[in-house]
């Protein structure tokens, strides 16, 4: 427990990373960022010549990791560096370069994947076949899956000619909304004027003062419903861009073009969003239970986010959330709990506030140095969740770098959260079964219901929406603001629910999310999640054999495609079964909730 204590005490002893470990001297940054152009020039030097013997295509394909290799560290470098303090002008001019040299490099790279397809196919054959090529074959054949979607080299050119033209629905929508949109002031809790925008959005709605959210609520919604007509036709170009160029390389659908990248079957996308219908009751039980709690006599939309007890004001120093972390992971085995003492052993972890630093927190680094996290630690709970989920994620990057060549070490975003959320989820179980203090497992399984709803039920929404549209366009309906304010109102009834009564504006909610201009990338969110909750099970069951295979998961890198790193896990994302499994744990949740707090 660290109340009373004054943070600038606290945050005075804290760790900051030791990036040091990947450069001891901004000289040696230099002498790495010197290598990148040659390195780059001698895989070019490969043009022409791929489809001489598989030998040749090997050294092109080490000649293109090689430089990719140095440039990610280089990279990363100056990105972190200039995350520790974003107004330190030499940090910026830093990624300023590098940034630069890669435009002025791409061009010198972009000819690898037309040859590799223009060689023809018995050839391509015995390539495949070829022990030179061996360690490169399932790259190979990943890429070769796009072959029939793509275009002979001068069509492929014209399309690549109009690339920046095709990134503008995207854009206009970016500069609309973060520069030019202004959602004025609203008064907070104190009476006091405050300037609402995007950042301080949900800070007010998680508001104890319930007009204090519904006037950030109208707001911000009211805002957005004055530029309808601009944002409904940035959608719609950004749809009709995904479903033309479907088209165009004979895709299917922009659904099956969107899922082909990680070679899953638009059945399980849709296998998602019948499984979430088949379990809305559950989620209607908990807008109930939010309801009788909140003594609401109508739950809105903007009654979401509130937390359901006055707050769990307890505070952690970084030690402390260190140990409750190492002892939530147990599951994980000994080696885990060992490997995962190197985190704090070797500096990896930038844990506090300062001024200039970035804000928020990730897990960073690149093949060639720590797995490296930023935090911006808060002493709160939720930071110790934070450093969990981001714990979970620099762990994976550990045991992937460790057991796979550098190729095949990234892994996908598909199985990207999953980790993370795992180790959430044993920290929330660890948390639960250690404590019998009433609020703090009221707050814990209201967290946690609550993660659940915004990461399985909205994002899935959110992917049922997207696929209305794309379909909608498809056939012919003009995306008007009319159609997706009626179309977004329809799905937000049909997901909370009778106990819902939502003011009119949140049929407004559509032209506010950037992710529906990811090409079909939510859904994520909600598999992932799915499968964190039966590994987390997995785990806590004590099986060995169970963690076996989850550890092979976190080794696993990108070497197989991600439906079966998952599935050699122990969860199969192609039948609905895991999903259907994480909204039975949701339910389990509310019920003990509701047996807490109204019995
Ligand atoms: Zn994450």
């Amino acid at each position: 427990m660290n109340r009373g204590k004054s943070k600038t005490t606290s945050t005075a002893s804290e760790p900051v990373w030791n990036l040091e470990a990947m450069y001891a001297t901004p000289a040696d940054w230099e002498r790495d960022f010197a290598r990148i152009e040659p390195l780059t020039r001698n895989f070019a030097a490969f043009r022409g010549r791929l489809a001489e013997s598989p030998a040749v295509l090997r050294d092109a394909i080490a000649a293109d990791d090689e430089a990719s290799r140095v440039g990610e560290k280089v990279f990363c470098y100056a990105h972190m560096r200039s995350d520790e303090d974003t107004s330190n002008s030499a940090n910026r001019a830093r990624v300023d370069r590098v940034e630069s040299l890669f435009a002025s490099l791409s061009e010198l790279s972009a000819w690898f994947d037309p040859e590799v397809m223009a060689i023809p196919d018995p050839v391509m054959k015995c390539f495949l076949d070829a022990p030179e090529l061996s360690l490169y074959r399932r790259s190979l054949i990943e890429l070769l899956r796009d072959k029939p979607h793509t275009l002979s080299e001068p069509e492929e050119r014209l399309i690549g000619s109009f690339s920046e033209s095709l990134g503008m629905p995207d854009k206009v929508f970016g500069i609309l909304t973060d520069s030019d949109m202004d959602f004025g002031f609203i008064h907070d809790e104190n009476g006091k004027r405050r300037k609402l925008t995007h950042a301080n959005y949900s800070g007010f709605l998680e508001s104890s003062d319930r007009e204090v959210r519904r006037r950030a609520f109208r707001k911000l919604h009211g805002t957005y419903r004055k530029f309808e007509n601009t944002l409904a036709a940035t959608l719609d170009g950004e749809v009709k861009l995904h479903n033309t160029e479907a088209r165009v390389r004979h895709y299917g659908s922009a659904l099956e073009s969107a899922l082909s990248g990680d070679n899953i079957d638009p059945s399980v996308y849709r296998n998602l969003i019948n499984t979430v219908h088949d379990n809305l009751g559950g989620f209607y039980k908990y807008m109930d239970l939010r309801k009788q709690i909140l003594k609401l006599d109508r739950l809105d939309m903007y009654d979401m986010f509130c937390p359901l007890l006055p707050g769990c004001r307890r505070e952690y120093s970084f030690e402390e959330a260190a140990k409750m972390v190492r002892q939530a992971l147990a599951p994980l085995g000994a080696q885990y709990v060992r490997d995962l003492e190197q985190a704090f052993a070797q500096r990896w972890v930038d844990v506090p506030q300062r001024r200039g630093k970035r804000s928020g927190a990730y897990s960073g680094g690149c093949f060639d140095s720590y797995p490296y996290l930023l935090l911006n630690f808060n002493h709160t709970l939720n930071d110790v969740f934070t450093l969990a989920h981001e714990l979970g994620h620099s762990m994976h990057s550990f045991y992937s770098k460790r057991t796979q060549p550098y190729h095949y070490a990234d892994y996908s975003i598909f199985v990207a959260e999953v980790a993370s959320t795992t180790n959430e989820l044993l920290l929330s179980h660890h948390l639960l079964a250690s404590t019998e203090d009433r609020d703090l497992r009221a707050h814990l399984l209201g967290n946690l219901a609550n993660e659940i709803r915004s990461t399985i039920f909205r994002q899935t929404m959110f992917a049922e929406f997207e696929l209305a549209v794309h379909e909608s366009s498809a056939a012919g309906v003009p995306l008007t603001p009319d159609f997706l304010c009626e179309k977004y109102a329809s799905l937000n009834r049909l997901y909370y629910g009778p106990g819902v009564e939502a003011d009119p504006l949140v049929a407004q909610e559509w032209s506010r999310i950037p992710h529906f201009y990811y090409n079909f990338y939510v859904y994520k969110y909600a598999t992932g999640m799915s499968a964190a909750i039966r590994l987390a099970e997995n785990l806590l069951s004590g099986d060995q054999a169970k963690r076996e295979a989850y550890l092979k998961f976190l080794q696993a890198g990108d070497s197989k495609d991600p439906l079966d790193i998952m599935r050699d896990a122990g969860v199969d994302l192609a039948t609905p079964e895991p999903v259907d499994a994480a909204l039975r744990f949701f339910e389990c949740t509310v019920n003990e909730l509701e047996t807490l707090l109204l019995s």
